[in-house]
């Protein structure tokens, strides 16, 4: 008998053995006035990198998810939602959903309580510009996911997060107000800056790996998430995910899901409503992470060095 390595999975519909959801971060040149906000026109070349992901990379990867009858998410900073609304609009014409991503790629976890406010409030705007209603996902630009983000969702109507690592499966965050919030966890390893990017501008330089070679690292873990009854989502780049050869292998790996059956692909806010409906039934019961995970500084005998 095999051993089950997640305790209590959630059921997935008609049986399906884990839940899939590619989701990539529409970052584009958001990222090229993160890192560079007071001479941004002098890095054209790191702007024409990222700018790819928006004019080439996103449209392919809308016309494979089309192809593959597939609706996913897109977490996009508000500014980049102004910037491309012709992408936006055939993210939502294919049935995608828009998610939220910080107005230009803040990391929040640096600012006030109300700056954050003002930033969540100005990405939501846009979204709902685009999109004609608010919206209900987010993931926190840069992992920097802070530790009022949880109650300003709450307070904003979202209806779960997507940054954090706590467990393989859905869980519930509850915040300070006792109001709770569904996480849809994802890990590094699905994430494609460890595998692919090399970018001398936002000084992170990975050795480029073959696709196959980072497609073993994600192929892994969706079999894991398979074979325990889990859930696999990915935190990809249209800049670095959608170029040539690595779009070529996510068609693979699509290929390769479908072929061993019964996967739920899903949009993440349809994971999140049916997890929430599971809940609201009594049908399942998710593990609760009460946020934020400390208040601060513990007192130390010595203070150790990192
Ligand atoms: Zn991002």
């Amino acid at each position: 008998m095999t051993l089950q390595l997640i305790d209590n999975p959630p059921p997935w519909p008609n049986g399906a053995r884990c839940a899939v959801c590619f989701a990539f971060d529409f970052d584009a040149e958001s990222l090229l006035h993160l890192f560079f906000p007071d001479d941004a026109q002098r890095h054209v070349s790191f702007g024409a990198n990222l700018r790819y992901g928006a004019q080439v990379a996103m449209p392919r990867i809308i016309k494979i998810w089309e192809h593959f009858n597939m609706r996913q998410t897109a977490f996009v900073p508000g500014w980049c939602v102004e910037k491309y609304p012709d992408v936006i609009r055939a993210l939502v014409n294919g049935g995608h959903e828009i998610g939220h991503h910080g107005w230009l790629h803040e990391r929040i976890n640096q600012f006030s309580r109300e700056e954050e406010r003002t930033i969540l409030l100005r990405g939501i705007e846009a979204i709902e510009k685009v999109t004609g209603k608010p919206p209900v996902g987010y993931r926190a630009p840069s992992n920097a996911f802070s530790e009022h983000t949880l109650d300003l969702l709450l307070e904003n109507g979202f209806k779960y997060d997507s940054s954090l690592g706590g467990h393989d499966i859905p869980y519930q965050m509850q915040g300070r107000s006792g109001q709770r919030m569904l996480q849809l966890p994802y890990d590094i390893s699905s994430d494609d800056w460890a595998q692919f990017v090399h970018l001398d501008d936002a000084e992170h330089n990975m050795p480029i790996r073959a696709p196959e070679r980072a497609f073993e690292v994600y192929r892994a873990d969706f079999d894991a998430a398979w074979k325990y009854g889990g859930f696999w989502t990915s935190v990809w780049h249209p800049f670095a995910s959608g170029r040539l050869a690595r779009a070529d292998a996510m068609i693979n790996l699509i290929e390769y899901m479908i072929d061993k059956g019964d996967v739920w692909f899903a949009p993440l806010h349809e994971i999140s409503a049916h997890i929430d409906g599971l809940i609201a039934r009594g049908e399942w019961s998710p593990v609760v992470e009460h946020l934020p995970l400390c208040d601060g500084p513990e007192p130390q005998i010595a203070r150790p060095s990192r």
